[in-house]
């Protein structure tokens, strides 16, 4: 069981990476160490209109400079598969087949504007506007689409189905279909599938056994395993990492560019200063116990 442990790292060429993306990446690093597994860097590069090759390869330079090590990736020769996901458009699209022929997704043609305004009248728990249900059309409606090409296409999330999971570092975790989150994007108008489907596909296609990323994902989690269970395939473990927070307690992104990596790096600091800053502990030392 430890010898098959797959782990992965997913970074967004979207910015320069920050302290937040490093800490978490070093998680999945240490764990995939301890259970002396591999860890896979996977480059989500999906998005067209975000993502520029100058990023794509600051970010691989610069957790290589932090000392964060992986064992198949984008920069290493070791699989025939590719480890960007702009060159697996085949993979996503046999999932979406896959879904749609058993009519879980459909295309839909609200913008989030109506959903934004429909839902302020649908009870939930204050994750994100909920789409109603009332919306979403008939089951033929799918029938003549051979692709999912000009739409936007929505997951048939069962409404009230209790979604639970035991996470590694969270303990149970428990979300509510309908309340916590509605009917979600699988596939994006502008030609591309959504994050929640091609990081599915990918985890179960690579084998991944554990998926180790920050707890602001925590409830795509919980959309996701509607996905895997829809695919039939089965659940990693999780492993929500603590996010690291600024002075003003707001999580970081790529617009705390004092943070990223990149500027850490010019200002003289050193990959081991930065893991025994206050803002690295912060959170990090039950990992350490366990
Ligand atoms: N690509 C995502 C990010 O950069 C990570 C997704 C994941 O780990 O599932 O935030």
């Amino acid at each position: 069981m430890t010898q098959n442990y797959r782990g992965r790292i997913a970074p967004s060429p979207t910015g320069y990476l920050h302290l937040g993306h490093a800490r978490t990446f070093w998680f999945a690093m240490e764990r995939a160490r301890a259970k002396k597994g591999i860890l896979i860097y996977r480059e989500e590069d999906l998005d067209f209109n975000r993502c520029r090759n100058e990023y794509s390869q600051a970010a691989i330079e610069d957790l290589d400079w932090f000392g964060c090590v992986w064992q198949e990736g984008p920069d290493k020769v070791r699989m025939k598969q590719s480890y960007r996901q702009s060159e697996r458009m085949p993979l996503f699209l046999k999932a979406w087949k896959e879904l749609k022929e058993q009519g879980l997704i459909y295309p839909c043609e609200k913008s989030r504007k109506d959903i934004r305004a429909a839902s302020e009248n649908i009870q939930n728990t204050d994750f994100e506007p909920i789409y109603p249900e009332a919306w979403r059309p008939s089951s033929h409606v799918t029938d003549d689409l051979n692709s999912p090409e000009g739409y936007n296409w929505r997951f048939k999330v069962p409404q009230g189905r209790k979604i639970d999971f035991h996470d590694e570092s969270l303990g149970p975790c428990q979300f509510f279909g309908g309340k916590d989150f509605g009917d979600f994007l699988v596939w994006r108008k502008d030609g591309i599938p959504s994050y929640e489907l091609a990081v599915v596909v990918d985890d179960i296609e690579m084998g991944i056994s554990e998926v180790v990323r920050g707890e602001d994902l925590l409830i795509s989690t919980a959309r996701q395993i509607l996905i895997y269970e829809a695919l039939g395939a089965k659940l990693p473990q999780f492993y929500h990492a603590p996010l690291v927070i600024d002075s003003a307690g707001d999580r970081l992104s790529k617009t705390h560019q004092s943070l990223s990596l990149r500027e850490l790096k010019k200002a003289g600091h050193t990959p081991e200063e930065l893991r025994q800053s206050e803002a690295w502990w912060s959170g990090i030392e039950d990992f350490l116990e366990t």
